[in-house]
């Protein structure tokens, strides 16, 4: 025997029904129903496609709704992958600029001290000198001793060690006795005369 059920348009309660009823009644809420084939056809046409509708409604729905908030999901991604990707294309460009003006202050700097270097010890000279060289020297040392006393020269002769110009003097005055020198330059990190070593040559 084959069982089918309709759903009570009245109180939504499942009434089953047997093969050949011409007649039912809800056992729930006592509405009747008659009951023949083409009615059977509707009514399960009915279900069926109520229940497409129960399952495929909510997936629709579901979709309809994810659609629109997974292509503003991803615009967003997508606009922020670019802004930050340009932004980083920016910074870089700018750090770029910034690295290239560092590298011609430090080469500007460079050529300036290049150029001091030059100047202060274009006065000294290494080797071996007569008398009038080495009192040439000494005067140059002595000046420059007064006026820059950052660069402040030490002068080596004999038992004296000094940056004194008074003392520098003392020492060319007693040099005036002979006629040849050797004179040894040393030079500090930069590159400037830093002491002047005088040796008698015998
Ligand atoms: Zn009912």
């Amino acid at each position: 025997m084959k069982l089918n059920g309709i759903r009570c348009k009245s109180c939504g309660a499942s009434i089953k029904i047997k093969e050949g009823d011409k007649n039912v009644t809800c056992p729930y809420c006592n509405n009747t129903y008659t009951i023949d084939d083409e009615n059977k056809n509707e009514t399960s046409k009915t279900k069926s496609s109520a229940q497409i509708n129960k399952t495929v409604t909510p997936q629709l729905m579901i979709l309809l709704i994810m659609i629109p908030i997974i292509i503003v999901v991803n615009i967003a991604i997508i606009a922020g992958v670019v802004t930050s990707r340009s932004r980083s294309v920016s910074n870089k460009v700018s750090s770029q600029v910034e690295n290239s003006k560092v590298e011609q202050k430090k080469e500007q700097e460079k050529r300036k001290l290049q150029t001091e270097v030059f100047g202060f010890n274009m006065f000294y000279s290494s080797g071996t000198k007569i008398g009038g060289n080495v009192g040439y020297q000494l005067d140059h040392v002595i000046t420059s001793n007064k006026t820059n006393k950052d660069r402040a020269i030490t002068v080596k002769y004999q038992e004296t060690q000094t940056t004194s110009p008074d003392e520098i003097l003392q020492i060319k005055k007693k040099l005036k006795e002979f006629d040849n020198y050797e004179v040894i330059l040393n030079y500090d990190d930069d590159g400037f005369v830093k002491e002047l070593i005088v040796e008698e040559v015998k």
